[in-house]
């Protein structure tokens, strides 16, 4: 069984109470590795660490050596992607076409933040005769990261590469649930000649490791992503030593259908959007929202298609797997017991493949409809394969409908009409709008993040990296 330990200084080594936790194998649900249960202790040794990497070398390091540091790590990662990919398949029990797409992603984070990194540049301001005014962009020093199971390949590569193109060192605690590929990204960052000390990997529970992080008043800045109630505890934590903080929360996304939609486009996006990584993802398009002209026809479509969905393990590279834990399939299955209790009538429910061992975490993905406004469906995350449909009467209803969550994080439009794209691109109350498409492909140059309880700041994009810093102004009066 695969062991994962603690990186601190470039050394890995157990945690500092020599205890381990068991990840599971979520397609069987037995054992598949033991990680360190890092504590306070592993969590500030590793602040340290980060520290003096900070403050001896990496602070001094030319911009453009530490865009060289990250397009080997681009390289390495580009060329380990199918082993990378199989370790998070195994790790997540993803399909692992759905890993292959992820692998590939991560190494364009590293490709993408390396170009950026000598790219980081401040303002000259105009201002009062005798002065000269410049903004200079300077890294924070030592970030904290703690990052989510369900992309932990994705999210463990976008968020280190982008805090170091930004000049930060870290530290960074992934989930409990999922973290092997997370550890290989390290392995490789050691390979690719990124100085050992800058970043460092604390694995543990989230209320001893994660809580200690975000607590920590060596942390200059938290890069947080979670559930909100946690992103919460976090903010609090930070908000002790008046600490920024980044925060990328969940999700209730709509795909919002008009009836001049092109079908052929809308159908099998809206159907990914939900299944993909069995809608344990942020922006998982968990609403679908529809014209009440076309409602009918257009959910019984997608019914029919829904109820062909693959379920299984990720070896057979269906279309949904497992999800990721007893605990999460319990939180899943307490959504659809609601609804049973609520009358909310099932449009269409995928099989399980009969072949999916036992002891898996699966979940019958299932189709609701039509889901009244107000019913918990309509309004809560349930990280799940579950879809709500609902109809709409207008556009008017379309943005109100689409808005009418706690969360704001994305959004899918289809529709053929180009003023409505832009009248909707600016009404819904989201990070991201996708019209005539979803999710983009990654989109590692795109600005991501939420409004409302989706949280705040920005990950991805440029944006990550004005994040990931901060702006100095210097302001000189000569003669
Ligand atoms: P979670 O909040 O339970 O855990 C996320 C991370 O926080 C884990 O590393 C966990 O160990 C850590 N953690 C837990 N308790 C902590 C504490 N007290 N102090 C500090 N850290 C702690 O979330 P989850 O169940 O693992 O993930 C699902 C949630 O994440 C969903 O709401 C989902 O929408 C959200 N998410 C958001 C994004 C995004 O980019 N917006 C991406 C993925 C997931």
């Amino acid at each position: 069984m695969q062991q994962a330990q603690i990186l601190t200084g470039g050394r890995w080594h157990a945690a500092h109470s020599g205890q381990t936790l068991a990840l599971v194998d979520p397609s069987v649900g037995a054992p598949l590795a033991a990680i360190a249960r890092g504590g306070a202790p592993d969590i500030d040794a590793a602040v340290i660490s980060a520290r003096h990497a900070f403050e001896t070398h990496w602070e001094i390091t030319p911009a453009v050596e530490r865009g060289r540091h990250l397009a080997r790590m681009a390289a390495l990662m580009a060329a380990a992607a199918d082993e990378l990919a199989r370790l998070e398949s195994r790790d997540t029990g993803k399909p692992l076409k759905q890993s292959r797409v992820d692998a590939t992603v991560a190494a364009r984070y590293f490709e993408y933040y390396a170009g950026a990194a000598d790219k980081i540049q401040g303002d000259t301001i105009p201002f009062l005769p005798g002065h000269q005014a410049f903004t200079l962009r300077e890294p924070h020093g030592v970030t904290g990261h703690i990052i989510p199971w369900n992309y932990p390949l994705q999210m463990g590569a976008r968020t280190v590469a982008a805090a170091l193109c930004a000049g930060n060192a870290l530290v960074l605690k992934p989930a409990e649930e999922a973290c092997l590929t997370v550890m290989r990204i390290a392995e490789l960052a050691l390979e690719a000649g990124i100085p050992p000390d800058v970043i460092n990997i604390v694995t543990g529970l989230g209320e001893e490791a994660g809580a200690a992080l975000a607590a920590h008043p060596g942390i200059d800045h938290i890069c947080f992503t979670g559930s909100p109630a946690v992103g919460a505890l976090v903010q609090k934590a930070a908000a002790d030593h008046n600490r920024s903080c980044t925060m990328e929360l969940g999700g209730k996304s709509p795909q919002i259908v008009f009836a001049d939609a092109d079908w052929d486009k809308a159908l099998p996006t809206v159907l990914g959007a939900i299944v993909q990584n069995a809608g344990q993802t942020c922006s998982a398009g968990s609403r679908l929202l529809v014209e009440r002209s076309i409602y009918d026809d257009f959910v019984a479509e997608t019914a029919k298609r829904f109820a062909k969905i693959k379920v299984g393990a990720w070896e057979s590279d269906p279309d949904c797997g497992p999800v990721i834990s007893e605990i999460q399939r319990a939180r899943v299955r307490g959504f659809i017991d609601t609804a049973a209790a609520d009358g909310i009538p099932i449009l269409a429910q995928a099989e399980i493949d009969a072949g999916a061992a036992a002891g898996g975490y699966y979940v019958t993905p299932t189709l609701y409809g039509p889901v009244p406004r107000g019913n918990r469906l309509a309004k809560e995350e349930v990280f799940g394969p579950v879809l709500s449909a609902i109809p709409f009467d207008d556009e008017d209803d379309a943005i109100r409908l689409a808005n009418d969550t706690d969360y704001g994080l994305t959004a899918g439009v289809w529709t053929e009409n180009g003023g409505r794209q832009m009248r909707l691109g600016k009404a819904l109350k989201c990070g991201q709008v996708f019209v005539n498409c979803y999710g983009a492909g990654g989109g590692v140059e795109l600005p991501f993040g939420g409004m409302k309880r989706s949280g705040f700041g920005r990950e991805k994009g440029l944006e990550a990296v004005h994040d990931l810093t901060v702006c100095k102004t210097v302001i000189i009066k000569h003669d």
